[in-house]
């Protein structure tokens, strides 16, 4: 059971930690925090919801758009896996667990 509420933390701060990276870029560009909604710096197409998805759709795309295929940057996979692997840590050294 322990494992679960390790993973939902680790989803969780992947996410926020995804969006806290994107949220930074665009108030450092001044533009919307919620529009347009997320899409390829380069060529602009929409992303689709699966890519969305924190470290999974790095790993599944290969580091790159799947449409224009320009790298993406590592620093945002920093972020999302640190996002991951800081509220576990927090746990384990918390004892929680
Ligand atoms: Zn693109």
């Amino acid at each position: 059971m322990i494992w679960f509420l390790y993973c939902y933390f680790a989803v969780l701060g992947s996410v926020l930690a995804s969006f806290a990276d994107t949220s930074w870029g665009r108030i450092a560009a001044h533009r919307s925090l919620v529009w347009p909604l997320s899409q390829c710096d380069v060529c602009h197409s929409r992303l689709a919801p699966w890519e969305l998805v924190p470290i999974f759709s790095f790993a599944l795309l290969g580091g790159q758009c799947r449409r224009c295929h320009t790298r993406l940057s590592y620093r945002t996979l920093v972020f999302e896996v640190t996002g991951a692997v800081v509220p576990v840590l927090i746990m384990l050294l918390a004892g929680i667990g």
